[in-house]
């Protein structure tokens, strides 16, 4: 079942494996779905798998306690926090895991990314915490990523990596890529002299006119 899903997440999983975003077998992915009950399920990547080596049926369908429904593989190694996201926020249909380089930097010297371009203070709602550092899989980290996504589509896992999450897969994957792009921005702007912040007030407007206005309402 959900083949479509699937296809999405190993699609996704190599365009992020190309792009650079994810190295190795680290990083993971994953969505909310509905079954035909209407209880929730959740579709995730394999623990340590190779992307390029990772099939459809490779994945691994859980229900809302965490047991396995479909799929022989061992689920992320990430699954706590993927679950505790999705159970905290009710608005995303997908998440996104990655250790990208510029990123991972700023999570490194717990650094938070302000909002100084218009992109990433559209799609993430503001600036990119940084959450409290936890050993990776645990209960601790999961708490502490729901605390800094805060009303916001991505965060930083200190001396770690990122979490972008969004109401669809390409939304979760704008997440990371901003995040990763704004990171690089902070980084060189740092290195050029002052970094110039937008006000808050500005940054409201831009908020406001991405999700009422943007695109092809
Ligand atoms: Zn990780």
């Amino acid at each position: 079942m959900f083949e479509k899903e699937k296809q999405q997440i190993v699609n996704m999983s190599l365009r992020l494996y190309n792009e650079k975003l994810i190295v190795g077998t680290w990083g993971n992915l994953s969505m909310r779905l509905k079954d035909k009950n209407g209880e929730e399920l959740y579709l995730v990547t394999p623990s340590g798998m190779e992307y390029e080596d990772t099939k459809i049926e490779d994945l691994v369908i859980l229900n809302e306690q965490g047991d396995i429904v479909e799929g022989h593989r061992n689920p992320t190694s990430e699954l706590k926090m993927h679950i505790k996201i999705y159970k905290s926020i009710n608005n995303i249909n997908a998440i996104i895991h990655t250790h990208s380089t510029y990123a991972t930097a700023c999570a490194v010297a717990g650094v938070t990314i302000p909002m100084m371009v218009e992109d990433m203070i559209q799609h993430i709602g503001g600036d990119v915490r940084v959450a409290k550092y936890a050993l990776p899989g645990t209960d601790e980290l999961a708490s502490y990523a729901v605390e800094a996504l805060k009303e916001r589509n991505g965060a930083l896992l200190k001396n770690h990596g990122v979490i972008g999450i969004g109401k669809s897969m390409v939304d979760a994957y704008k997440s990371c890529i901003l995040i990763e792009k704004s990171a690089k921005i902070l980084i060189y702007a740092k290195i050029l002299g002052h970094v110039h912040l937008l006000s808050t007030e500005d940054a409201e407007k831009m908020i406001e006119y991405y999700n009422n206005k943007y695109g092809q309402k």
